[in-house]
């Protein structure tokens, strides 16, 4: 092929993984990134530890610095560059630049626009002190206005991965903080049971909890933001929103690329969109969940660096495949790790009609070795052949790691009775001599 002009739209995971690859494979090709903020490859899922203190510094969490991108990768990168338009049709972008707006034309075009957050139908403006958490600019303002105004008393709205990271940030502080859920379980990726344990974790460390609350609208009032909901005003020092994400695709919806679930880029196994030479990756399209085959919409790190590292190798005349994801994810509430892979027990019932969940607890090592604790299991199943089909854990923060395992066993559409001949590590500092996927296989053959 001859030198080609390849533009990539977001400087994060995905967009610089891929820029990457394609200068790796492609010197001569030109790479140029697009990044409306100042930060470039940061680390997101840092951001949360950050804030409590435990990472002191916010540039332990950059990856790549823009210098290195520039002078080592040869990346072509413009900071602070919003792109507004695309034309699939004349292989152009729009580009807002701080010297005004230009077009800029492709041969390849690579769209990484990660998300936006979700709001949920609650009404409110990001102020001093409405906060949600996207970027590292959201990173320093909350930590700007917890230094300045030395709040003491805050909400959390939401119950996913990421409220749960902020309230343990939040009260790692020493701020009297609120959780704010309009369900009475956490959010829905959690299994009811794993969800209780989580919350009664949070009730030990001191959250107080306000469940079943449905926010209207969230208002900045006398140096206090009034949570209103149907019932009650509450205040608050400062709240942050954390209540999910959408794909980051405003931009496209007038143009012919399809989206899909959720309006994320549609895109098939070699991360072409509807047009062969744009490509997207990341945090903005749609996968396909392994189990069923269907299209999913699963915004993770690990997806998100895949999916821009093979995009690159594509762009560049590859032809490897993302298969799509099981939602495999790990967080941690203070020293309890939190872990899921696979369906819940109400996407399983959709999916297949024999499913059964069961749950139990394990040590984390043996009895007799110092430091353990309990680890809590939730298995889904396949009654007609076996195969697990999601897996929870809950317990130290050793320990949920083994989940990765669940995964590699439902990937390869394992049944419980090969899962149980698996040969497994064991020595007492780790687990019992059965670990948690030996006995939830053990546990699964008495179903079949
Ligand atoms: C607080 C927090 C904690 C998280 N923790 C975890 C975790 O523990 N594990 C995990 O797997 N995942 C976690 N995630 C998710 C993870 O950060 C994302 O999956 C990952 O960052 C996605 O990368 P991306 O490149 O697709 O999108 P993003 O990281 O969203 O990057 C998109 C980039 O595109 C830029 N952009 C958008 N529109 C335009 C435009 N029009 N023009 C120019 N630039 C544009 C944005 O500024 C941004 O830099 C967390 C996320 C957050 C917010």
């Amino acid at each position: 092929m001859s030198k080609k002009r390849v533009l990539i739209i977001g400087g994060n995971a995905a967009g610089l993984s891929a820029a990457s690859q394609v200068k790796r494979l492609k010197p001569d090709w030109e790479a140029i990134v697009f990044e409306k903020g100042k930060y470039i490859s940061y680390a997101g899922c840092g951001m949360p530890y950050h804030i409590e203190g435990i990472v002191p510094n916010l540039a332990d969490l950059i990856e790549i610095t823009p210098e290195v991108a520039v002078q080592e990768r040869k990346i072509d990168l413009r900071l602070n560059c919003t792109v507004v338009a695309v034309n699939p049709e004349k292989k152009e972008l729009r580009v807002n630049t701080p010297a005004g707006t230009r077009t800029e034309r492709f041969d390849f075009l690579l769209i990484a626009t990660g998300t936006v957050p979700m709001t949920e139908g609650i009404r409110f403006e990001k102020t001093k002190r409405i906060f949600t958490l996207k970027s590292l600019s959201d990173t320093e303002d909350i930590l700007r206005f917890i230094d300045e105004e030395k709040p003491q008393k805050c909400a959390v709205i939401g119950g996913g991965y990421i409220a749960v990271e902020m309230l343990e940030a939040f009260r790692g502080r020493g701020l009297e903080t609120h959780l704010i859920h309009r369900r009475n379980d956490l959010a829905k990726t959690f299994e009811k049971e794993i969800s209780t344990i989580i919350k009664n974790k949070m009730q030990e460390k001191g959250i107080i909890l306000n469940l079943n609350k449905s926010i209207e609208e969230l208002l900045e009032k006398d140096n206090h933001v009034i949570v209103r909901t149907a019932t009650e005003d509450i205040r608050y020092d400062f709240v942050l929103v954390a209540t999910g994400v959408n794909p980051n695709t405003e931009l496209l919806t007038e143009t012919p690329i399809q989206l899909g679930i959720k309006n994320a880029v549609k895109v098939n196994k070699f991360l072409q969109t509807n047009y062969d030479y744009i490509y997207a990756a990341g945090d903005c399209t749609e996968t396909i969940n392994l189990i069923t085959g269907k299209p999913a919409y699963v915004p993770l790190a690990p997806k998100a660096n895949k999916e821009g590292f093979i995009a690159g190798i594509n762009i560049c005349g590859g032809k490897e495949e993302f298969p799509g994801v099981l939602e495999t994810a790990v967080t941690k509430f203070f020293d309890l790790g939190i872990a899921r892979t696979g369906l819940s027990l109400e996407a399983a019932e959709k999916h297949d009609q024999s499913t059964v969940k069961f749950t139990f607890s394990s040590r984390s090592r043996a009895k007799y070795f110092p430091g353990g604790g309990k680890l809590n299991t939730v298995i889904i199943m396949s009654k007609t052949d076996g195969r697990i089909l999601g897996a929870q854990l809950a317990g130290p923060l050793d320990s949920v790691k083994k989940i990765d395992v669940f995964s590699a066993v439902i990937t390869n559409r394992m049944a419980v009775n090969d899962v149980f001949k698996l040969d497994l590590a064991y020595s007492p500092p780790f687990s019992p001599v059965f670990d948690t996927v030996t006995l939830a296989a053990r546990l699964g053959r008495k179903y079949l």
